[in-house]
C-alpha cells in the first residue's frame, strides 16, 4: 500500500471485563455501558445509543461504528457502503460473543489497516439478551456443557421466550427493537448472530451456518454458502491452523450416524435474515472449549467474515439487488433436511470419552457421514398477486409492516376470483414458546369473493414478497396461522381466512 491508515491510540483503550479478569469473568450490561464509554472518550468514531429496553426492562446498548458514522442505511448504502449488523449474546449464557465483538471494535478504531470502518458500517448490539445476560448463576447449572467463566447467564429473556425462536411472531421487544431500530433503518447487508454450542462433542475450532431457510433467494445463499463460508473456512485453517465446520450435531438416522444441521425455520435470526434478502452467518464457538480461545474463535471468524464481506461487496451487493427484484412463481412450503454428500467427521471416541461434558474430549474417531448441512424444498405453493386479509386480522397486518412488508388498505369493489383454502385437517405441536403451533392439511379451491370490506392487501410485487409469502401462506409451519395468529378456529371444513389472487 502507498501509505498505512495505522494510526497511534490516543489512549490504549478500554480492556473487556474477560480481559481485566484473564479470562475469569465475563462482561454485565453495566460492564459494556462503560467499555462503549471510554471506548467513545477515545475519540472513536461511533454514535452510542439504546436498541430499546428488555422485557425486564433494561437498556440495551447499540453502536454504530464507521468512519464516518452514517445517519442510517440508505445513505450507507449511497456511500457504497455496506451495513453489517452483529448481534451477541441472544442466548444469555452464550457469553464469548459480546466480549469478542467489543475487543474488535476497540482494536478496529484504533488500527484499521484494511481501512474496514471506511468500507462498512458496523451496527453492533453487544447483549442482545439483556435479562439472560444478567441472570448470572453457576455455569455448571445455567450451562453444563461450556467450560466457563465460572458465572454465566441464561438462555431466555425476561419474559421466558427464546429470542432465536422470535423471529417471525416478533413477541419481546428485543425483537420488535431490532425490526424498528436496525431491519428498517439500516437494511443491512450482512447479519452476523453470535452462539455457543450445546456441546456435541467433535475436534472442530468453530462451527458456522448459512440461512437454512431453502425460500432464500439463491443468489444470497449461495454467497453466504458457499462464497463466504468456504473462503472464512480456508483463511482460518490457513492462518491459524483452525479446522472450523458447519454447525450441527451427530445423530442417527435410519440406524447410521449422520450430521445435521438445525431447523430451516425463519424463526431463527439468520434464517429470517435471509428472507428478508440479507447475507447471514450463524457463529457457533465450541462450548467445551475454554472460554478464552472461544473469544479468540469468535473474534478471528467475527473479523474474517467481515473482511470477506467488504473484499466480495459488489457480489453480495448483485445478490442482494437479485433478490429484492426477483419474482418467483412459486416457493416452498415443507422441507426436508439434505445432503450433498458425505464428509469425515472427528468425533469424541466412545471407548474414551471424558467423564466432564464441560471439558474438551481428548481422544477422536474419524467417522464417514453424510453430512446434512442444507433443507430442500418438497412441497410448494403459488405466489399470487394478492393476500387479502380480513379486517379482523388487522394484527397480522401490523405485524408485516413491522417486518417491512408493503401492506394497503382494501377498496370496496366487486366480486373476483380468489383461491381459498379449505382445511381437511389440523394437526397441533406441544406448547412451545407459548403457543401450540398448527400444522394445516387441505386444498386450494376457487371462488368469487369481494375484497374485505375493512381489510388489507398484501401485494407480492415487492421486495419483501419472500417473508409475506413466508407469514401468509396456510400450509407453512412457521407463519401466522402456525403461530396461533389467525385465532384457534382454523378447524377442518372452514377456509384459512387469508384468500390468493392471482
Ligand atoms: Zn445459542
Amino acid at each position: 500500500m502507498m501509505h498505512s491508515h495505522r494510526q497511534t491510540p490516543r489512549h490504549p483503550g478500554p480492556r473487556t471485563r474477560a480481559e481485566a479478569t484473564d479470562g475469569r469473568e465475563t462482561s454485565t450490561l453495566a460492564d459494556v455501558e462503560r467499555f462503549l464509554s471510554d471506548l467513545a472518550a477515545t475519540g472513536a468514531p461511533m454514535v452510542r445509543e439504546n436498541l430499546g429496553r428488555s422485557a425486564g426492562g433494561r437498556a440495551l446498548p447499540l453502536v454504530v461504528v464507521g468512519r464516518p458514522v452514517p445517519s442510517g442505511g440508505d445513505e450507507a448504502h449511497r456511500q457504497g457502503r455496506l451495513v453489517a449488523y452483529v448481534q451477541a449474546n441472544i442466548h444469555g449464557g452464550e457469553v464469548e460473543g459480546k466480549e469478542a465483538v467489543l475487543a474488535l471494535l476497540r482494536d478496529l478504531v484504533q488500527s484499521d489497516p484494511r481501512r474496514l470502518l471506511e468500507r462498512m458500517v458496523l451496527v453492533v448490539v453487544p447483549v442482545f439478551n439483556g435479562d439472560g445476560n444478567e441472570a448470572l448463576g453457576d455455569v455448571r447449572r445455567t450451562r453444563p456443557h461450556q467450560d466457563g467463566p465460572a458465572l454465566a447467564g441464561e438462555r431466555p429473556n425476561g419474559q421466558g421466550l427464546d429470542l432465536n425462536r422470535d423471529a417471525v411472531k416478533a413477541e419481546a421487544p428485543e425483537t420488535r427493537a431490532v425490526l424498528e431500530r436496525v431491519m428498517a433503518r439500516w437494511d443491512p447487508d450482512l447479519i452476523v448472530d453470535l452462539h455457543t454450542t450445546n456441546g456435541t462433542r467433535h475436534r472442530f475450532q468453530h462451527t458456522y451456518a448459512p440461512p437454512t431457510h431453502p425460500n432464500t433467494h439463491p443468489a444470497v445463499l449461495e454467497w453466504s454458502r458457499d462464497h463466504l463460508l468456504g473462503t472464512v473456512r480456508r483463511r482460518l485453517l490457513r492462518e491459524r491452523g483452525w479446522n472450523c465446520f458447519d454447525y450441527g450435531n451427530a445423530e442417527w438416522r435410519d440406524g447410521r450416524r449422520v450430521w445435521a444441521t438445525f431447523g430451516e425455520e425463519g424463526r431463527y435470526v439468520t434464517n429470517y435474515a435471509g428472507l428478508r434478502g440479507s447475507a447471514a452467518v450463524l457463529s457457533e464457538a465450541v462450548s467445551f472449549l475454554p472460554f478464552g480461545f472461544r473469544i479468540e474463535t469468535t473474534r478471528a471468524f467475527l473479523e474474517t467474515v467481515l473482511e470477506e464481506a467488504a473484499r466480495d461487496a459488489d457480489r453480495l451487493r448483485a445478490a442482494r439487488v437479485a433478490a429484492a427484484e426477483d419474482r418467483p412463481r412459486e416457493l416452498g412450503v415443507r422441507f426436508a433436511m439434505h445432503t450433498v454428500g458425505e464428509q469425515v467427521v472427528p468425533l469424541e471416541d466412545p471407548a474414551r470419552a471424558g467423564s466432564d461434558p464441560s471439558k474438551a474430549p481428548t481422544h477422536w474417531v474419524d467417522v464417514r457421514m453424510p453430512v446434512f448441512d442444507r433443507w430442500r424444498t418438497v412441497r410448494s405453493a403459488r405466489v399470487p398477486r394478492q393476500w387479502w386479509i380480513p379486517r379482523e386480522h388487522a394484527a397480522v397486518a401490523r405485524l408485516l409492516l413491522l417486518h417491512g412488508v408493503a401492506v394497503e388498505r382494501a377498496e370496496p369493489g366487486p366480486p373476483r376470483r380468489v383461491e381459498k383454502f379449505r382445511i381437511a385437517e389440523q394437526a397441533r405441536g406441544g406448547v412451545f414458546q407459548g403457543h401450540r403451533l398448527i400444522r394445516l392439511e387441505g386444498r386450494f379451491e376457487e371462488a368469487r369473493e369481494a375484497p374485505p370490506a375493512g381489510g388489507f392487501l398484501v401485494p407480492s410485487d415487492q421486495p419483501a414478497l419472500r417473508l409475506a409469502f413466508h407469514l401468509l401462506e396456510p400450509e407453512g409451519l412457521d407463519g401466522a396461522g402456525a403461530w396461533n395468529l389467525l385465532g384457534d378456529s382454523l378447524d377442518p371444513g372452514t377456509w384459512f381466512p387469508v384468500f390468493k389472487v392471482f
